[in-house]
């Protein structure tokens, strides 16, 4: 074994030893110890998958073109590594696939348990390394190696863990089946705590059918939410991309504050159109027949854009 992925091996089992340990002090250790193992288990993959490079270019996140003394340039790495936020893009260059999701979440968590601190950060703990379960289970699945042998007792308490914390999303999850989301898109969005971005929230009155009277709480952080929030925070998150990309390019972003009800639930994307809290579908500009969306409708008469009732209102 060389030193990398020793090393990975070594932080996955601390970090997992610091999460069972009841000291209080340890929850911050833990998840420290248990991002830095599977940022370092995901490197070893791909100083794996270039054996006869040297693993400080594979691993660069930057490199600076410095003289070679014949009249051109060589690209030298810097000491900046890949992190969460590029090791995506590394493995598509190199014709791997790792899953975005379940990263960014253990990065959130990460630096939210370093600024927010509480008595049930051991619960968020266990949240993070449920959700990168399925992460290292296929980073050990492509390096080919065994996780329960390389990982003794931690393995079973990573598989513990996660089976604990999938019943309780399965529990949680229930409490919202009697809801009649009224649209596909919003039966799909994943709910979360908007206080401490835990999925592990519950429908308060599981009887309830009505998407707009869902009363929400947290059981990681015991915050109440009312359904509005729980909906805009929903959408805000399964748009994060879309928007980012949208606001960065200079497009349209797909997330609208709706004209008729004015929550944050007005979709323009391919997958819907139209407001997802109250209904509202804006139609054609009636005199030039433009698609109407928040954007461009007029918030004086929602059946023209706000060129046309510029223009009409001049002609009056
Ligand atoms: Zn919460
Ligand atoms: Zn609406
Ligand atoms: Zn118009």
């Amino acid at each position: 074994m060389n030193s990398l992925f020793d090393n990975a091996i070594q932080s996955i089992q601390l970090g997992v030893d610091d999460y069972q340990s009841h000291d209080p002090r340890r929850p911050i250790s833990a998840v420290r110890n248990f991002y830095a193992g599977v940022l370092l288990l995901a490197k070893e993959v791909l100083v794996r998958a270039a054996p006869n490079a040297d693993p400080k270019d594979v691993l660069s996140a930057r490199y600076k073109p410095v003289p070679d003394g014949a009249g051109g340039v060589e690209l030298r790495p810097t000491n900046n590594t890949v992190d969460f936020t590029n090791l995506p893009e590394r493995f598509k260059d190199f014709g791997l696939t790792i899953a975005q999701g379940p990263l960014t979440e253990l990065n959130r968590i990460r630096t939210d348990i370093e600024h927010y601190y509480t008595d049930k950060s051991r619960e968020h703990v266990r949240e993070a390394i449920a959700k990168a379960f399925p992460v290292v289970s296929e980073l050990f699945r492509q390096l080919h190696e065994s996780p329960s042998k390389l990982l003794g007792k931690t393995w079973a308490t990573m598989l513990d863990v996660r089976s604990v914390y999938e019943e309780e999303l399965a529990a949680c999850k229930g409490t919202f089946q009697k809801i009649n989301w009224k649209s596909e898109l919003l039966g799909k969005v994943t709910l979360l705590c908007p206080e401490c971005g835990s999925h592990l929230v519950e429908q308060t009155h599981p009887d309830n059918t009505d998407h707009q009277c869902i009363d929400v709480k947290c059981r990681l952080c015991g915050a109440e939410t009312d359904a509005e929030r729980i909906v805009e925070v929903a959408l805000e998150k399964y748009f994060e991309h879309e928007t980012y990309f949208a606001t960065r390019d200079g497009d349209t972003s797909p997330l609208h504050d709706c004209p008729e009800c004015s929550v944050t639930a007005y979709i323009t994307s391919s997958e819907h159109s139209g407001c997802l809290w109250c209904g509202e579908t804006l139609g054609e500009c009636a005199r030039c027949s433009d698609e109407l969306t928040p954007d461009n409708v007029s918030w004086d008469n929602s059946q023209l854009c706000s060129y046309c009732d510029h223009m009409t209102s001049k002609d009056d």
